[in-house]
């Protein structure tokens, strides 16, 4: 795309909100401006909803909400199969928006297209399983009959670092069990969702089935919506920090919570490791999303007879990254999402090389071109971390490797698990038993054996401990948006 395709799209998306099948600016026409991190320039302005906006698109779902519960499955399946063709046929205006406002680099961006609108091909194919059940109790005398229902209005709040897919995950399992829905995305990145939810719009979707509100008042938006008793579900993707208060906020009307919350991947390295293998893993569990990611590899541990030559090999390959815009084709690292993330990088690193890590590579905030003003950080390794560094304790959200060392199993797995969060873990092995031990003793809602990513649209995504409650994708995503009714009748 050149820089006119590239202003034309940017025209083209939505910047309203959008409520009841209308595009519509924000009561009291507030907007806020949306900014691309690779140049800190500002790409658009777009309304800012208030919680009066909050309230209109409540009852827009609302409203919608019997009439499309009743909708056959067919039906909801075909319109989300239209969409899933029509993302499709868009990949490159998506990729380019997501590039924009996000700052990953396209040919990552086309990645996420591909796996966000896999989630509405594979909850159309969903839409249309059976789901019930016939029974008849021990004892003989009772037929016992399921069937699931909508779980009803659903509020979904999206984070800023996959916006299209995060927005699909929630969307297309919410509307396959037939759940009207408000989405909220993230401030930092309105854009690709409002593409999606016109996507969404032409390919049919009756009034109010899709709400959007985009708005800089999080709280104040969405904290109505959620006391309201018409709201049913909360499905929320973020941090453990928001999640956390969102679970108390939730509790007053009981109301059906999915949450995807932080994380703290721990990456395992065993001596009988191909150590290759393991690199190529590493760097993209790590790099991916430019380390923004729940599944980021957080902390490295290598067994102390291989940890020197991975750290090696590893700053090798870390050190050939080209950090850059991510619309220019050799990048493959791009920024990071704001300045905060950068000094939030840089006081880990400060912190972990007082406790006496040593940087192998990396360390500066900078593109590979040094004239670039974007939010640049270098892909860093850094080994010789000690437990109690608090990078080793925090998501670091950027992409820095920090590398400590384990000289047994237990020890490997006791590491693994020291820690509140238990979204994935990651472990390198040539001696699958081993892997299989390991799979069923850290303590992680995912398990990646041998490879550096596993989300996939038809896999179960989710967490256990302080990283969230709940799945997104496989067949359980789409449960998570029902409920069961029980028919008892006497046989
Ligand atoms: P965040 O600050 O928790 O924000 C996530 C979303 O919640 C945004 O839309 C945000 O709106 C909204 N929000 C913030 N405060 C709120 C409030 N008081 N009430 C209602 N909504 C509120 O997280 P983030 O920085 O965007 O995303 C990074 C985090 O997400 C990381 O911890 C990452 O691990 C996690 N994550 C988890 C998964 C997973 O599947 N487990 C996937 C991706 C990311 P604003 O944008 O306006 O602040």
């Amino acid at each position: 795309m050149d820089h006119k395709q590239v202003l034309e799209l940017v025209n083209r998306v939505p910047k309203d909100l959008y409520i009841n099948g209308e595009w519509r600016e924000a009561s009291g026409a507030e907007q806020f401006q949306v900014e691309n991190p690779a140049t800190r320039e500002a790409l658009a302005s777009v309304a800012n909803a208030t919680p009066k906006d909050g309230m209109l698109a409540l009852e827009s779902a609302h409203s919608a909400q019997n009439s499309w519960g009743q909708t056959s499955s067919r039906e909801r399946a075909e319109l989300l199969r239209k969409a899933f063709d029509e993302v499709m046929k868009r990949a490159d205006d998506f990729a380019m928006l997501m590039t924009l406002e996000m700052g990953k680099p396209l040919a990552e961006s086309m990645g996420e297209v591909r796996y966000g609108a896999e989630f509405l091909r594979w909850f159309a194919e969903q839409a249309v399983q059976p789901s019930g059940s016939f029974n008849i109790n021990p004892e003989g005398t009772l037929r016992i009959v399921t069937h699931r229902q909508p779980v009803g209005p659903s509020l979904l709040i999206t984070p800023w670092n996959f916006p299209l897919a995060m927005a699909a995950r929630k969307i297309a399992p919410a509307l396959a069990a037939g759940c009207t829905v408000i989405i909220k995305p993230a401030a930092l990145t309105p854009l690709t969702t409002a593409y999606f939810v016109q996507v969404l719009h032409e390919v049919g979707l009756p009034k109010g089935v899709v709400n959007l509100l985009q708005t800089t008042n999080a709280g104040a938006v969405t904290g109505p919506i959620i006391q309201d008793p018409r709201l049913r579900k909360l499905s929320f993707t973020g941090s453990t920090e928001v999640g956390r208060q969102l679970l108390k906020d939730a509790s007053t009307n009981v109301l059906r919570t999915s949450m995807e919350l932080g994380g703290n991947a721990p990456f395992l390295v065993f001596a009988d490791a191909d150590l290759d293998k393991a690199v190529d893993g590493a760097m993209i569990a790590k790099l991916r999303n430019m380390g923004e990611a729940c599944t980021a590899a957080n902390r490295f541990y290598a067994h102390e007879a291989v940890a020197e030559e991975f750290a090696e090999k590893l700053a090798e390959k870390m050190s050939q990254q080209i950090v850059g815009n991510g619309v220019q084709p050799d990048t493959t690292v791009g920024p990071l999402i704001d300045d905060r993330a950068v000094q939030k990088v840089e006081s880990l690193l400060d912190d972990a090389k007082t406790r006496g890590a040593e940087v192998l590579v990396g360390g500066t905030a900078a593109a590979t071109d040094e004239s670039e003003h974007g939010y640049f950080y270098r892909p860093t390794v850094i080994s010789k971390v000690p437990q109690d560094a608090e990078i080793l304790n925090q998501e670091i959200f950027g992409p820095v490797a920090p590398i400590a060392t384990f000289s047994t199993e237990e020890e490997a797995i006791a590491l693994a698990n020291s820690t509140d969060y238990g979204l994935i873990a990651y472990a390198f092995t040539e001696d699958v038993a081993l892997g299989v031990r390991l799979s069923e003793q850290i303590e992680s809602g995912m398990f990646a054996l041998n490879t550096g990513v596993i989300s996939n649209a038809a896999a179960p995504f989710g967490g256990v401990k302080h990283s969230g409650i709940g799945r997104e994708g496989g067949t359980e995503g789409i449960e998570e948006y029902q409920t069961v009714r029980y028919l008892g009748m006497p046989l």
